[in-house]
């Protein structure tokens, strides 16, 4: 099947590592040009020239903090010398640890930052590129979080619930310019973070059946997705093939969402 994605030059932040990096490829396996971005420089910077490499595409790097006006501006100018964007998957996320008793401004201010400013820094200035060259397609990846909160992270329930209605709100004022937006809400993915985490919990011998048990009490698969398995689903969404999806956000969960 023809993606139409070969040529398309497609932003990706949060693209040096976990579901970011599987999406670059999916979208270089397809013959897409990338832009990918991280606050890490070598490994960003090592990803794309890899990418580059293995899928005979053009991929750049830029080393910046899309929590910033001046990181996000960074990335915009990026995009136009490589001619404008077609697509931005405004993925660059993570999780937190908190109550809201505790938990003080200046750390809520960061998610709203990290979630919320990037994504509508990035869509204004990358929409305007592809308004420019005919249309395009922006994705957001917020999480299942958004709708299911989990107890122990409410900044970033709240801030992935802002991302959410963002994306509608961004949708309805770009759909006469020929630009999908959406959203997609993915539940458990095994990236290596997850398996960091599971392993200063549990240990070497033991991050294995700890992972299972998170797996186990979400449900439904009783399994973790790979990044590619849901690199499969953001690459369809910014294809030719979904012409007709917008405004729309799709869960990603192999079955935890409990409500319909
Ligand atoms: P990872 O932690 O594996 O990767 C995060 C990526 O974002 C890295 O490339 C990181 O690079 C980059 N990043 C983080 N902060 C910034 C920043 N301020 N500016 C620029 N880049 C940044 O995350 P995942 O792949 O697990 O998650 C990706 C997205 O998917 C996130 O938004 C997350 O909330 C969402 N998600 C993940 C789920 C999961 O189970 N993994 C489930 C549901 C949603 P660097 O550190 O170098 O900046």
């Amino acid at each position: 099947m023809d993606l139409g994605l070969k040529g398309k030059l497609a932003v990706v932040t949060g693209g040096s590592v976990g579901i970011g990096l599987a999406v670059a490829e999916g979208f270089a396996a397809e013959g897409a040009n990338l832009l990918i971005t991280a606050r890490g420089k070598e490994r960003v910077e090592a990803e794309a020239k890899r990418i580059a490499e293995k899928f005979g595409v053009t991929a750049r790097a830029v080393a910046a903090d899309v929590a910033t006006a001046g990181g996000c501006e960074a990335v915009i100018v990026e995009a136009a010398t490589l001619g404008g964007a077609d697509i931005l998957i405004n993925n660059a996320g993570t999780g937190s640890n908190e109550t809201i008793a505790e938990a003080d401004d200046a750390k809520w201010q960061y998610y709203w930052d990290l979630h919320v400013m990037a994504a509508v820094r990035l869509g204004r200035g990358l929409c305007a590129q592809m308004k420019r060259k005919g249309g395009g397609v922006v994705l957001h990846n917020a999480s299942i979080c958004a709708v299911q909160p989990l107890w122990y992270e409410p900044i970033y329930n709240t801030t992935k619930a802002a991302l959410m209605m963002f994306s509608k709100t961004l949708a309805n004022e770009v759909v006469g310019d020929n630009i999908r937006v959406n959203t997609i809400n993915p539940g458990l993915v095994l990236t290596p973070d997850w398996v960091k985490t599971a392993k200063q919990i549990a240990g070497e011998g033991g991050y294995e059946a700890h992972l299972q048990g998170v797996a186990d009490e979400a449900g439904g698969m009783k399994r973790f997705a790979t990044p590619e398995e849901m690199a499969n689903f953001f690459v369809f969404l910014c294809s030719d093939k979904a012409s007709y999806s917008t405004g729309s956000t799709y869960f990603v969960d192999g079955g935890w969402l409990r409500t319909v």
